[in-house]
């Protein structure tokens, strides 16, 4: 059985087919698109696991697409990588703000690439077959759901990631470091303040529902999952 099936969605040929080599040597299948119009067809026909977007692609950007992607309904369980030639910060935060799960920088080691896709793939596939209660919350991660007093919250998919681990591991403080260590991934370069920028966002999801003090921040360390008073 295949590791995983795996979209390329990158416009030079000479990279992509760099990448399905490693990819295929490394038990995944593969499926390659050379610019998004030829992605979404095979997004909707093949249902890959996890796509790979290249940032500049010819008919939209990397970012457009993923950020159109995460909008719609049906992709909750596609991971997505973005490619990068471009190492500032901005992009890097623009990524995984637009949706985005991880980022590669180019040039990249093979091997970076396949750990990074095999930590997206764990993350989303662990993330199956559970229901997670506290408080008025209830988080049903096989149907990605997440419901409270009786009406469902609508998070983003990073938003998601957050909540699930925060409520798997309740009344502990975490850093912000251990949070992006633990959320977006060990190799992932992102600034600490994307932390409070997420947090905020699910705050303020969760505020609908009275929830919101459940995320308490822990002076001098980082944020706590609590259904008790701070
Ligand atoms: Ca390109």
């Amino acid at each position: 059985m295949a590791a995983g099936k795996i979209l390329i969605v990158e416009d030079e040929a000479p990279i992509r087919e760099m990448i399905v080599f490693h990819l295929v040597r490394a038990g995944f299948e593969t499926l390659e698109a050379g610019d998004c119009r030829s992605a979404r067809q095979l997004l909707a026909d093949e249902r890959p696991d996890l796509a790979l977007i290249d940032w500049m692609l010819p008919d939209m950007s990397g970012l457009e697409l993923t950020r159109t992607l995460k909008r719609e309904q049906g992709n909750e369980d596609l991971g997505i990588i973005m490619l990068t030639a471009r190492a500032d910060e901005y992009d890097k935060v623009a990524g995984l703000e637009g949706g985005a799960d991880d980022y590669v920088t180019k040039p990249f080691a093979p091997r970076e690439l396949i750990a990074r896709i095999q930590a997206v793939l764990r993350r989303s596939q662990s993330a199956n077959g559970e229901v997670l209660q506290a408080g008025v919350l209830e988080l049903d991660a096989a149907g990605h759901r997440v419901v409270a007093g009786g009406s469902e919250i609508r998070l983003g998919p990073t938003e998601y990631r957050l909540l699930r681990f925060l409520m798997t591991h309740p009344d502990r403080a975490y850093s912000r470091t251990q949070l992006l260590d633990r959320v977006w991934g060990a190799n992932v370069y992102v600034e600490e303040r994307t932390v409070d920028v997420h947090v905020r966002r699910l705050r303020k999801a969760l505020a609908e529902q009275g929830a919101d003090a459940y995320i308490q921040t822990v002076r001098g360390t980082g944020y706590r999952f609590s259904v008790r008073d701070s």
